[in-house]
């Protein structure tokens, strides 16, 4: 592909959290040219790189695209807030920097919806290769990757509470209820709340996604269905939603296409 008159082998859009995996991988051998393309700045702004940061970069047009959703029917036709980041890193520069993986479920899920080698079994090599565990590496974790990731080191004790003795032992702890409160109570004042309050908590996927049938846009190689040298590598291709937040699952994402890519350029 060229650009202003130089050719590369792999031109990325995008340096967001699969993209910066994408370059890293791509380019590492040395061997194939990328041009990594980013709407936004560089990631200098010194909030970016501390956790708590997350607030200053929320708002900030600079480093966020600020978008809002269109209004919604079935959200009593409020513009949901939806923040993206407009720089280096993507969203992961202005993430609250949570580290879930979701649950095996969920990407067996994705194989048995016609999606081969994206079972727990295969995509759990990628999330190991992607980190360095804080607690070692062990058969499910990793030692050497790119991703330093650690447990939550202060444990709030109601929350300790209520994962170790459940709900009985909290009640104890609970002097009233905050939200939704006593006044909602029935299935539908519930769901009445859930459209008045509800947001998106900043975890879209699946506008692109992978799969055979009518309203899949890629296949399980997450080349474009029906084009040539053009694939969709990001939070997008999500068959279904994982169970919990979706940077990790976005950077195994690009570990395990940068693999199928750099096979596919062995090939050719
Ligand atoms: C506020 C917030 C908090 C979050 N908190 C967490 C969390 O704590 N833990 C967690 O696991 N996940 C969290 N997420 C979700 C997670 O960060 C995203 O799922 C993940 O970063 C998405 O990665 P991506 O590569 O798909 O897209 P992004 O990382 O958003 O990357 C897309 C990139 O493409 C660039 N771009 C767009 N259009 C163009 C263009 N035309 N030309 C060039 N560049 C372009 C953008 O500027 C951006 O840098 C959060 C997300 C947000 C917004």
């Amino acid at each position: 592909m060229t650009v202003n008159n130089s050719t590369f082998d792999y031109i990325i859009v995008g340096a967001g959290s699969a993209g910066c995996v994408l370059a890293n991988r791509l380019s590492d051998s040395g061997k194939y040219s990328v041009l990594l393309l980013e709407a936004g700045p560089r990631d200098r702004y010194p909030w970016i790189h501390v956790p708590i940061g997350y607030a200053k970069t929320m708002f900030n047009a600079n480093y966020n695209w600020c978008l809002y959703t269109e209004p919604d029917p079935g959200m009593r036709s409020r513009q949901i807030y939806w923040p993206r980041g407009k720089v280096l890193g993507g969203s992961s520069s202005v993430n609250g920097l949570i580290y879930i993986r979701g649950q095996a479920n969920d990407y067996d899920r994705w194989h048995h919806l016609g999606n081969d080698g994206w079972g727990w079994a295969d995509v759990l090599p990628y999330f190991i290769k992607m980190e360095t565990n804080q607690d070692g590496a062990n058969p499910l974790r990793g030692g050497d990757g790119p991703l330093r990731v650690s447990s939550i080191r202060d444990r709030d004790p109601l929350a300790q509470a209520f994962v170790e003795a459940g709900s009985p032992a909290l009640r104890e702890l609970i002097s009233e209820e905050y939200m939704p409160g006593n006044d909602v109570n029935s299935d539908e004042e519930l769901l009445e709340f859930a459209r008045e309050t509800g947001v998106t908590i900043f975890h879209p996927v699946g506008t692109c996604k992978m799969g055979s049938d009518e309203s899949s846009v890629v296949d399980h190689r997450l080349r474009v269905h029906g084009m040539k040298g053009l694939r969709v590598v990001d939070a997008l291709i999500m068959p279904c939603i994982t169970s919990g937040n979706t940077n990790a699952p976005v950077i195994m994402i690009a570990e395990k296409a940068s693999d199928m890519i750099l096979e596919d350029a062995a090939r050719a």
